[in-house]
């Protein structure tokens, strides 16, 4: 009986083993959308998790290009989708929500030396305000390669607002942002990664053709446009490690999604 109990454990426990060395090395595909926010030195202290220093982001960066990833803009990404551009063959996807000023002084200088390219989402109502970017600021990185998208003219979480303020925050923002001079606005990020099935269809009514929540995982060609996966760049406390064990943990939640939820 002990023996049988034995051999049953040993099955389970080799069972275990199998599927964990399947979630870590097996392939995935689809393409990784990295989420950060600030990227300097200068934190206020309860800002601090959402700050990767300038040290680290650089190393992350290199990383990237040391592993064989390509960055692309989500605005390029949405024409692979839509048959009129080509992925290269490790694509990345760099993305900034809220539109720290930062961005402008560490990230650009940072990308530029590597050739590399993001999406920047701005809240418009913070535009100009200490800390943030200007709008100067917004069409030069433009003109540099930066895509710019949406994040709303207020971070209000728009799960917490009625129909017609959502309806506001998403065309008062993309307007703004074009009568400035930005390229036709087509990408959006949700405040606090906040979202419903509503929401998502209003988004796509006034305009934008993707939109980026928090929910970690990697993108593949049936993930609703409307709900891209992001892997969350937060503080690091660990370093690269914690770096490369972030992008990981987005492939091994693509393994486990077994639905993709389509509108
Ligand atoms: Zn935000």
């Amino acid at each position: 009986m002990r023996k049988k109990t034995g051999r049953i454990l040993a099955a389970c426990l080799g069972a275990l083993l199998l599927f964990v060395c399947w979630l870590i090395w097996s392939p995935v595909r689809g393409v990784p959308v990295l989420e950060y926010h600030m990227t300097g030195d200068d934190a206020l202290p309860d800002e601090l998790p959402y700050i990767v220093p300038q040290a680290d982001l650089a190393a992350q960066l290199d990383y990237l290009q040391a592993a064989g990833y390509t960055t692309i803009t989500m605005r390029d990404y949405l024409a692979a989708r839509q048959g009129e551009y080509t992925l290269p063959a490790k694509p990345v996807i760099l993305t900034f929500d809220d539109g720290y000023e930062d961005n402008y002084t560490v990230l650009l200088p940072e990308l530029e030396q590597r050739g590399m390219c993001a999406t920047v989402y701005v809240v418009t109502n913070d535009v100009g305000l200490d800390r943030y970017l200007t709008w100067a600021q917004l069409q030069d990185m433009q003109r540099r390669g930066i895509e710019i998208g949406g994040h709303t003219a207020d971070h209000l979480p728009l799960t917490t607002l009625a129909p017609e303020e959502q309806e506001r925050q998403l065309r008062l923002s993309r307007q703004l942002m074009e009568m400035y001079g930005l390229q036709a606005v087509v990408s959006f990020s949700y405040p606090n990664g906040a979202y419903d099935e509503a929401i998502a269809q209003r988004v796509r009514e006034a305009g934008y053709q993707t939109a980026v929540t928090g929910d970690a995982g990697l993108n593949q060609p049936d993930t609703n446009p409307y709900e891209l996966q992001r892997i969350n760049v937060a503080h690091p406390r660990f370093g690269l490690t914690e770096f490369r064990l972030r992008l990981l943990k987005g492939e091994i939640m693509t393994k486990l999604h077994w639905h993709q939820h389509k509108i």
